[in-house]
């Protein structure tokens, strides 16, 4: 009895072990396939210093916790980038990303990753990018008395400030889809007294120097001079500060600004929409300035590239930085 017993239970245990082995080649039927890994688009496949770079993500599923970043072939970090969810049919799968190249960034081959969450599984893709090497030209700029003390001595305030523009600078309003390329120039063709990257060594009044780089261009513009919106966005900055004298940021798209610099007023409210072309100050000479001049500077992804990329008429942007209507603004 107990030999038949013992022979049931052997049975009955191979029955369900035979079941269970059925089952698992039926499950693995049953389960969906997985998705192919999100496509990363770059804008280019070649960037300069000091150039921004953008890119766009498709994804059959939606991504979460996406982190886009550009390496050398040594692996060293050259850049992060912003990246903000677009309209889609399916939220999440559809991503704009924002990145800026510093002028003393490492030149030659480099690599665009984003890595994330597909659904529930990590993914990593990444595209080749050439990064190309740029001269810049030099400048010595002598200081007068208030602009040595402006630009050399220490200060709590100028800290403060300096901080409070970084969060500025630092935000992603991923709603901010205004700007279409290529952008206007602020002033139109005014000369130019200094270009972007330019490389300025300071001679300070009563002796010792300071180098720097310039990060816009500078318009030889008379006070007074109207200033225009380089393209359509959201002023999201307004107000005197002590380096950059009255100053204006747009948000032209996420992450994606113009600074206008050392203006005698304002006149685009902060917190307004503005078209490009519009008026939205006067040029002035406030702040660090050694004559009357218009600062124009462009921020992508934290740092401040090359405005005239944003002034060729080759730029071949994505539709979410081509046209506004396209987000269905
Ligand atoms: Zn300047």
């Amino acid at each position: 009895m107990r030999i038949i017993f013992s022979l049931r239970s052997i049975i009955v245990a191979a029955s369900l072990a035979f079941a269970l082995v059925q089952a698992l080649p039926t499950s693995a039927q049953d389960a969906q396939p997985n998705p192919p890994p999100p496509t990363l688009i770059l804008q280019s496949a070649s960037a300069r210093q000091g150039d921004p770079v953008f890119a766009e993500c498709i994804a059959a599923e939606p991504i979460s916790d996406p982190v886009f970043e550009l390496r050398s072939q040594r692996g060293s970090i050259l850049a992060r980038g912003k990246v903000f969810a677009l309209p889609a049919s399916v939220p999440g799968t559809r991503w704009g990303i924002v990145a800026g190249l510093s002028w003393d960034v490492v030149a030659g081959p480099a690599e665009a990753e984003l890595r994330g969450q597909e659904g529930s599984r990590p993914f990593a893709v990444s595209v080749a990018l050439s990064v190309e090497a740029r001269q810049f030209a030099s400048d010595t700029i002598p200081l007068d008395a208030a602009n040595t003390a402006l630009h050399a001595l220490p200060d709590p305030k100028k800290v403060a400030e300096a901080l409070a523009i970084q969060a500025i600078y630092a935000r992603v309003d991923p709603a901010a889809l205004w700007a279409s390329l290529p952008f206007v120039a602020p002033v139109g063709d005014a000369r130019r007294s200094a270009g972007f990257g330019d490389k300025r060594r300071y001679l300070y009044a009563g002796g010792g120097t300071d180098s720097s780089q310039h990060s816009g261009i500078d318009f030889a513009v008379p006070v007074g001079t109207p200033v225009h919106a380089p393209a359509a966005g959201r002023v999201v900055f307004y107000g005197m500060r002590i380096v950059t004298g009255n100053t204006m940021v747009i948000e032209h798209a996420p992450g994606l600004y113009s600074v206008l610099m050392h203006l005698s007023q304002g006149i685009a409210p902060e917190g307004s929409l503005v078209k490009a072309g519009d008026v939205v100050a006067l040029s002035g000479v406030t702040g660090f300035a050694t004559g009357p001049h218009l600062h124009w500077e462009v921020r992508a992804g934290d740092l401040p590239v090359d405005p005239d990329f944003f002034l060729a008429p080759q730029v071949k942007p994505f539709p979410w930085l081509d046209t506004p209507t396209s987000a269905g603004r």
